[in-house]
């Protein structure tokens, strides 16, 4: 590869991650979430480092057949089911556990001719309004589902909107509890931050996303410093220019940098049409053979400039990370004005990706 920018996948990582999970919610089962291409990550690259997991969860039917094409034998979760009911046959043909969120899809389980039932998660709307029954619904969604033939287990599930506040899940626990009335069902409730920080919602089924990667679900790294949890992809590339600023010096487009004094600053191999946010302003840190430094100006659609000030030693070639085990994906999100989610969903597929 001739340009020098590359994500880097550490399997290790991932390992690791799962197993804080499985330390954080040691009575559930684990659906490891997978969706958008394992979060930017490639789910070829690296469903078999997270296998230990009792099963994948994501919502494209397509990835779930790739993942059942390369073998994996344990149970698919397709988190927002199907969008049309010919999908069922597919369902049907690749096992896939399917979520039912909705009246039509519960008309199309009853119409299906299907091999044998599929087990599914009737999904219970808690307060989000996103997706799900209300919660004086579900009795009667679920004696319906249970009467045919097509449906065999039954997982009741729901989706939190602020997991990661301390009071965030209460509100919503008690909707799901409403819904779960004389069902006695099996739950599954929590995603990342409800996996770590509310044991109370784990039950039988957690499903963590982005801790999985190592980020963290509020956005900020300071949250899961001391969790063990390991970024599972670092974006790296190379110093390719050097300039000598005189004071005053304007810094790319717009120039929305300009130099107090002289200095010494570097041009990266990296910008926006790589997954690096444009919003990401000034004074964002990079790190530049192992020292922390920062952004400098507006990122360019192929390069960015860095300040060299405290990296006297850096020239042309020297290493630059932009996120990973030094440069949090959390601190960059978060200088940008996003989550690591985006960031790492939103990797190019010009970057070249390796796994370690
Ligand atoms: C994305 C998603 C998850 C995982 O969320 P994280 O915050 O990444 O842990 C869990 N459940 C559902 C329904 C989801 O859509």
């Amino acid at each position: 590869m001739s340009r020098p920018i590359v994500a880097t996948i550490h399997s290790a990582a991932l390992r690791q991650n799962l197993e804080i999970v499985r330390r954080a919610a040691p009575r559930s089962r684990v659906w490891s979430v997978v969706k958008a291409n394992g979060y930017g990550h490639g789910i070829d690259r690296i469903w078999q480092h997270l296998s230990d997991t009792d099963g994948f969860a994501l919502l494209n039917l397509e990835e779930a057949i790739q993942l059942r094409e390369q073998g994996w034998k344990k149970p698919i979760l397709l988190l927002e089911g199907f969008f049309h009911s010919d999908e069922l046959e597919l369902l049907d043909r690749y096992r896939l556990t399917t979520s039912v969120h909705s009246n039509w899809q519960l008309q199309a389980l009853a119409k299906a001719r299907l091999s044998a039932p599929l087990d599914i998660y009737v999904k219970v709307n808690s307060g989000m309004n996103r997706l799900g029954f209300m919660p004086e619904q579900v009795h009667n969604v679920w004696e319906k589902l249970r009467a045919l033939d097509n449906v065999g287990e039954m997982t009741l599930m729901t989706h939190f909107a602020e997991a990661e506040k301390e009071e965030g899940i209460i509100e919503p626990l008690k909707q799901v509890e409403l819904a779960a009335e004389g069902l006695n069902c099996r739950r599954s409730l929590a995603n990342s931050a409800a996996t770590l920080w509310h044991p109370e919602a784990h039950f039988d089924w957690v499903r963590p996303g982005i801790i999985l990667y190592g980020a963290s679900p509020s956005g900020q790294w300071q949250d899961i410093a001391g969790s063990g949890l390991k970024p599972a992809m670092s974006l790296t590339s190379e110093i390719i220019g050097i300039q000598q600023l005189r004071s005053g010096a304007g810094v790319g487009y717009g120039y929305r940098y300009h130099a107090a004094a002289e200095q010494r600053i570097g041009v990266v191999a990296c910008g926006y049409a790589d997954g690096y946010p444009r919003h990401a302003p000034t004074g964002t840190p990079v790190v530049i053979d192992g020292v922390r430094t920062r952004t400098l100006g507006a990122i360019s659609m192929d390069m960015m400039m860095v300040d060299l000030t405290p990296c006297a030693q850096a020239g042309i070639g020297t290493k630059v990370e932009l996120w990973g085990d030094r440069v949090k994906i959390d601190e960059v999100a978060s200088s940008a004005g996003t989550v690591g989610y985006e960031l790492m969903c939103a990797l190019a597929p010009r970057v070249p990706v390796e796994v370690l």
